[in-house]
């Protein structure tokens, strides 16, 4: 098995026989030795450092029914609020003080932040900060208003494909979504020139191996800039919300093997990693990620912003936990990097 990890390192692929059985391989041996070549090739392209991006959660309103999180349209139960404007363009300063370089800003699919307010206070934001990244994660929306977007100053988009395997989509998604509109629209984002970023959840509810081997490929075929792998975590009030949690051991896998096969993606671990285990952070680096996500929201919106049960966003996990997390990545040999980390070929 150590062979074909290091005909990964060396070619960026594997066959999908090897890749079964890497994925279902217990042995923390393998397991290790798989971590420490993604471990490797991450240093060799990043250093020993750390991207930062100052997530900001812009609305928790959705029309969306996602069967796995918590601020689906049916959960009765979530506190809905919408930042205006003005709030983002506060936490953009105060995270530009802080020394953020990108922001992101994240929410379900909410009409009344309309493509014309989006396009509106993206404009704002790139006015104010000529020199960041402007991440969306906002869902699918019509080729025009991505395109207006980008042309509006946003860099960069995080839409994560969940499945590649249509009956497993269909598993976690309502019959109104549309896992090819998903896909399409991912393929368009990237044809606009957008900085792409997609991923799943690991463990998601029915998910199978083979289902990993689908998402692996789809992804070796859109080369996105960016990969998020985390685990599925459950809401206690969506219909998914007596289901086991995604393994912890096989998201860092899966980190590794992206890294390996994508050795200058942008690859965060993920907050839902950080929620899950105490060191998932940590772990999630010394596998061969390279950016984390700080939470950037106003502090008395982020329990709203609930899709999974006890999401981190505070401690090192928050924008005004920065010294924190310096501290958590000194002790595995990194330091936060203040550039704005764009993708490099
Ligand atoms: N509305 C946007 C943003 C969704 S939230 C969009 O559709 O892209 C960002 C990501 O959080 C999702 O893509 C999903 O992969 C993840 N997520 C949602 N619920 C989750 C849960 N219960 N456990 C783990 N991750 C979850």
């Amino acid at each position: 098995m150590k062979t074909w990890i290091d005909q990964l390192r060396s070619t960026r692929r594997i066959s999908d026989e090897a890749l079964l059985e890497l994925l279902a391989c217990t042995d923390a041996d393998i397991t290790e030795y798989l971590h420490q070549q993604a471990h490797e090739v991450a240093v060799q392209q990043f250093g020993h450092y750390i991207y930062i991006r100052g997530l900001i959660e812009i609305s928790n309103c959705c029309k969306n029914d996602c069967y796995y999180c918590g601020i689906r349209k049916s959960n009765t139960k979530v506190d809905r609020y919408r930042l205006t404007t003005e709030q983002i363009l506060e936490c953009c300063e105060q995270g530009y003080n802080l020394g953020f370089r990108t922001f992101v800003m994240q929410g379900g699919e909410d009409r009344a932040q309309d493509a014309e307010w989006l396009i509106t206070t993206v404009k704002e934001i790139r006015q104010r900060y000529p020199e960041c990244a402007i991440t969306l994660s906002l869902g699918e929306m019509p080729r025009e208003v991505y395109q207006q977007l980008y042309d509006a100053g946003a860099n960069r988009f995080l839409l994560r494909h969940e499945t590649y395997d249509e009956n497993h989509y269909y598993q976690l998604h309502p019959s109104e979504m549309s896992f090819a509109n998903r896909i399409a629209s991912l393929k368009t984002l990237k044809e606009i020139g957008f900085q792409t970023g997609t991923g799943i959840m690991v463990g998601s509810p029915g998910q199978t191996l083979a289902h990993l081997i689908k998402d692996v490929r789809f992804i070796e075929q859109l080369q996105p800039q960016m990969i998020g792998i985390g685990p599925f975590i459950p809401h206690k009030d969506t219909p998914f919300g007596n289901q086991q949690a995604g393994s912890i051991v096989l998201t860092l896998k899966l980190i590794s093997i992206f890294r390996l096969m994508h050795p200058s993606a942008l690859i965060p671990s993920t907050t839902a990693l950080a929620s899950l285990s105490s060191d998932g952070r940590e772990r999630g680096i010394l596998a061969g990620g390279n950016v984390v996500m700080p939470n950037l929201s106003p502090v008395n919106q982020r329990k709203n912003y609930s899709l999974y049960n006890n999401k981190a966003a505070l401690g090192a996990e928050s924008a005004e936990g920065l010294n924190r997390l310096a501290s958590q990545l000194k002790k595995i040999g990194y330091a936060i990097s203040y550039e704005r980390g764009d993708f490099q070929s």
